[in-house]
């Protein structure tokens, strides 16, 4: 945080001052690469499931609506394991992976008007046109050029990419690939963030944090003194109990297989846990038992048709909201009975927390800076760009919960 409310209103700290001096100093360096191809660093998926290699790569010049930026700190999701592995995906190789990240607009190409050399941002796997029906319309994020694309490895003004290796092309991933030093993204994608917000921290909030917070503070709504129920304790669903905690929820509910993440997940207001494995009954029965009804809250993160029915079951009738996030397999099918929604439950679906990345995400970095929403405890590790196969190996343990890449050690 970096201004003091006191009573006195606002007072500058000298590192506010610091950090100002060092985007312009960051702006005036970059300028000399404009236009110009950029030789840089880039870990390159050759193959599925092999690490990544180091390569030197080269990154094309912005084109029309597109913004090259550098990266400064990215961290590792789930996403990027699961498209490294390509089990049961197109497999697209060699591929430049990442969508989590923070970095600075080195420059910009044509038409866009709202972006400028040293600018702090964000990029977002999917984005914000502000010209479709999804991006006009106040209840939608999904916009209709820019939403989620995972087979597209191309850019999409010409259909090619702007990473090479000897002129040999290698694919972008979700329109972001931020596991490399400098990267080109459509301007749609970038959200433009306060200067003073440290980028090591709010990095996390291009993916999963911002997908679980919002999806409790947009979508299930939880009020003051409420229960709520979080199915799947990994970093999105802890980002929803966040989520909930800072509503003000009295009991939040923390459902998952593995005993282990009760500790961590008390750290994000977890006040109960509930082990699926301890219980011989469908756990929707054990939670409506625990809250004389159910809960007036649930949010399923987990993509598990099995979690999805117990999470919309556990709720409350009457007033009863559940709230899916967690991506289901390509065949799933929900069965619940009808009578389930007769009954005055209500079942909603969310992507990306039904924020619209350019407009919304800004004031989620505010909240961070104003220590409504706590991000630090999200970042359990941190490793150099030369050791980012380690993030791989956090993940695949199931240790920790985000691990940030440091581009510049
Ligand atoms: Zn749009
Ligand atoms: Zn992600």
């Amino acid at each position: 945080m970096a201004l003091c409310h006191c009573r006195l209103g606002p007072v500058w700290h000298w590192q506010d001052l610091w950090q100002v001096f060092k985007w312009k100093e960051g702006r005036e360096e970059m300028s000399s690469t404009v236009a110009q191809v950029i030789r840089c660093k880039a870990a390159v998926a050759w193959e599925a499931g092999k690490p990544l290699v180091i390569e030197e790569v080269e990154v094309a010049p912005p084109q029309k609506m597109e913004v090259r930026m550098k990266i400064l700190f990215t961290s590792l999701c789930h996403t990027d394991v699961w498209f490294w592995e390509a089990k049961g995906q197109n497999p697209l190789f060699p591929r430049i992976l990442g969508h989590e990240a923070g970095g600075i607009v080195e420059s910009v190409g044509e038409g866009v008007m709202e972006l400028a050399p040293g600018d702090h941002v964000l990029p977002v796997f999917t984005g914000e046109c502000k010209e479709c029906a999804h991006c006009k319309s106040e209840e939608s994020n999904m916009c209709d050029l820019l939403r989620i694309n995972t087979d597209r490895g191309v850019m999409i003004h010409d259909g090619k990419s702007r990473f090479s290796i000897n002129g040999k092309p290698i694919y972008h991933f979700v329109g972001t690939s931020t596991f490399s030093e400098y990267t080109v993204v459509h301007v749609g994608c970038v959200v433009k963030i306060n200067p003073l917000a440290p980028l090591d921290k709010v990095c996390v909030l291009s993916c999963g944090i911002s997908t679980g917070f919002g999806a409790t503070v947009n979508v299930a709504k939880p009020t003051k003194g409420s229960t709520v129920a979080v199915f799947g304790l990994g970093a999105v669903g802890l980002a929803a109990a966040e989520g909930a905690r800072v509503s003000g929820a009295s009991r939040i509910i923390g459902v998952d297989l593995h005993p282990n993440k009760f500790q961590l997940a008390k750290q994000f207001g977890v006040t109960e846990f509930v082990n699926p494995k301890d219980y011989t009954k469908p756990i929707q029965e054990v939670i409506v038992e625990m809250t004389q009804g159910g809960v007036d809250r649930s949010i399923e993160c987990t993509g598990h048709t099995d979690c999805m029915i117990s999470a919309f079951e556990c709720v409350h009738d009457g007033w009863g909201v559940a709230v899916i996030v967690g991506v289901p397999s390509k065949d799933a099918v929900f069965k619940t009975h009808p009578i389930n929604f007769l009954n005055e439950r209500t079942l909603k679906g969310t992507f990306f927390g039904n924020y619209k990345p350019r407009s919304d995400i800004p004031a989620v970095v505010e909240k961070y800076m104003n220590k409504e929403l706590e991000l630090e405890k999200f970042i359990t590790h941190q490793v150099p760009f030369s050791e980012i196969n380690k993030a791989f190996d956090y993940m695949l343990k199931g240790e920790g919960i985000r691990c940030i890449i440091r581009m510049e050690d």
